[in-house]
């Protein structure tokens, strides 16, 4: 932490902001952090009262200013654009934030626990998030989490270089010293998983286990050693294989496939470990690319290689992996997704020796969900009420990516508060 702003350098840039009526940075905000308001209030040196506002509306206020694409949300829809550049929201925002924790205030206090028992299955930031406001309100919550700590994709997905344990670790305790329970290794699982909940005591479930089941290429080879998908390679880095990850890097080339923010997390955390060369294969053009513009060229600065136009084939190797047989590919017209589709060149195989692959392409629900209870899906998500994230069940409230598909924490958090609200109003009676 601390190599953002100082107090000097955010209030000089809270000085450019225009102060705008109906801020159009805090309508693009999904979470409702309302950045117009903690701007003003630096603006006019409140440091207190714009961390106040912070830490009211979005608990992982800290986390989103690091990790929020803010180019294509708030920054994008700032007014000063039109005269220079944007202010720089999400920055002031990390600043506001890492300041309170520095100056002991906490501006977040605890309420009396007195209501309904609410459980919350996954401690990302959509579950923490509930979990939180839903405390707040005097509800009795515990949170369910299945790996060894809390944070969903904050801990297991994002890595360090980017998201720091500390600041993870603050923005979490923050949350559980207002008497939220969290209890992790305990996966809620199998068909009397709900049932359970409810003989338990708990009046209403808030579902948000997130994507967590990687999808894999199935090519020849696959079963190489070497050959490994993001979700174990990043989620391996925060545990004690950390080493073994090393290990099974460092002088290697390695080769990730895929072209989103999590291909891009991988190239750089590969080599951060030491790998001696990356290169990322992905099968359609770089502007097609879904990893946001910054993370491509920090990538590219970092001195990852892109092989663009590139579909791998077939894995190679006795035991472990050792070559990549990849297929060009050209544009064709555009897919469901709006991007142009990759077609495969017959004939255009070519071989790249590589000693590690690390597949990133998708990730889906873990297929023991579909388990828990009778929820209404579609596809590869739970359907839930625009409204109110009810699911089919009138009791179990769903948010998060296990709802949007592969989203953003800032989304995650939207939903958490928007559920809170609609458990609130069902256990008072006041929702369906
Ligand atoms: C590598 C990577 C990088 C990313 N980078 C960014 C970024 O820079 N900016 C951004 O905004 N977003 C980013 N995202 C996306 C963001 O992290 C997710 O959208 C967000 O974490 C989703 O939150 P969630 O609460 O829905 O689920 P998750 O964060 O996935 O948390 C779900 C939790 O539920 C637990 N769980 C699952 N099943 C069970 C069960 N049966 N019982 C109990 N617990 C269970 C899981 O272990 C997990 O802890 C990134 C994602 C990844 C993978
Ligand atoms: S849109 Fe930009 S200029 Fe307007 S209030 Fe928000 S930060 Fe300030």
């Amino acid at each position: 932490m601390g190599e953002g702003l100082t107090l000097t350098l955010a209030t000089e840039e809270a000085a450019r902001c225009l102060l705008c009526f109906d801020a159009p940075c805090s309508q693009a905000c999904p979470a409702g952090t309302d950045p117009g308001s903690f701007i003003r209030k630096l603006h006019f040196r409140n440091v207190t009262g714009a961390i106040r506002t912070i830490k009211k509306n979005n608990p992982f206020g800290w986390t989103c200013g690091v990790v929020c694409p803010t180019a294509r949300l708030c920054e994008l829809a700032c007014s000063r654009t039109a005269i220079d550049k944007p202010i720089q929201i999400g920055k002031i925002q990390r600043f506001l934030v890492e300041h309170g924790w520095a100056v002991g205030f906490s501006p977040i206090k605890k309420a009396e626990i007195k209501k309904d028992k609410v459980a919350i299955i996954g401690s990302g930031p959509a579950g923490l998030t509930c979990a939180r406001e839903l405390a707040l309100n005097g509800y009795d919550v515990t949170v369910f989490e299945k790996k060894e700590k809390a944070g969903g994709n904050l801990r297991y997905g994002i890595p360090t270089f980017r998201l720091s344990e500390k600041g993870l670790d603050r923005e979490i305790e923050e949350i559980t010293s207002l008497g939220v329970t969290v209890k992790t290794e305990t996966p809620i699982e199998g068909k009397d998983g709900l049932t359970k909940l409810k003989e338990e005591g708990f009046k209403a479930v808030f579902l948000s286990p997130g994507l967590w089941s990687p999808v894999r290429l199935g090519i020849e080879g696959s079963d190489l050693n070497g050959v490994l998908s993001a979700t174990d390679f990043l989620g391996a880095m925060r545990t004690h294989e950390a080493s073994d990850v090393e290990n099974l890097v460092r002088d290697k080339v390695v080769a990730v496939i895929g072209g989103g923010s999590v291909a891009m997390d991988a190239a750089m955390g590969a080599k951060k470990l030491g790998a001696k060369d990356v290169y990322v294969l992905y099968r359609r053009s770089y502007t097609e690319m879904p990893a946001e513009e910054k993370e491509k060229i920090q990538a590219l600065n970092d001195g990852i290689h892109f092989f663009i136009l590139t579909q791998p084939v077939k894995y190679s190797g006795k035991g472990s992996l050792e070559s990549i047989v990849c297929r060009r590919t050209r544009l064709g017209d555009p897919d469901d997704s709006g991007r142009r589709r990759p077609e495969e060149i017959q004939g255009s195989e070519f071989e790249m020796p590589f000693d590690v692959a690390i597949e990133a392409l998708a990730t889906e629900p873990d297929t023991g969900l579909r388990e828990l209870a009778d929820l209404t899906w579609d596809n590869k998500t739970i359907t839930v009420s625009d409204a109110n994230l009810q699911t089919s069940l009138p009791w179990v409230y769903a948010g998060g990516d296990i709802v949007r598909g592969p989203a953003l924490v800032v989304e995650a958090v939207a939903d958490g508060k928007k559920a809170a609200e609609a458990i609130a109003q069902h256990l008072e009676g006041k929702g369906e």
